[in-house]
């Protein structure tokens, strides 16, 4: 399974990643750093798309199992 991890301490806050994919990542108003809107989104294109115009290339895809806790 894919995840969507974003490197908090590389993003600018730029809204880049909101403004093309709203319905997975969201600006947090405290840090200014984007998050995601739900931990478990699903990898689309529209998130591959964010990711690959992501000025700080601080979105990343990576493949891992998923754990129970
Ligand atoms: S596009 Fe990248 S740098 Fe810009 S807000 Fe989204 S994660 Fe942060």
């Amino acid at each position: 399974m894919r995840f969507i991890v974003i490197d908090s301490y590389r993003c600018s806050g730029c809204a880049t990643c909101t403004e093309m994919c709203p319905s997975v990542f969201v600006l947090n108003p405290l840090t200014e750093k984007a998050e995601l809107i739900a931990p478990d989104q699903a990898v689309t294109d529209a998130v591959l798309e964010a990711a690959a115009f992501c000025p700080e290339k601080c979105i990343l895809i990576v493949e891992g199992e998923e754990v129970d806790t």
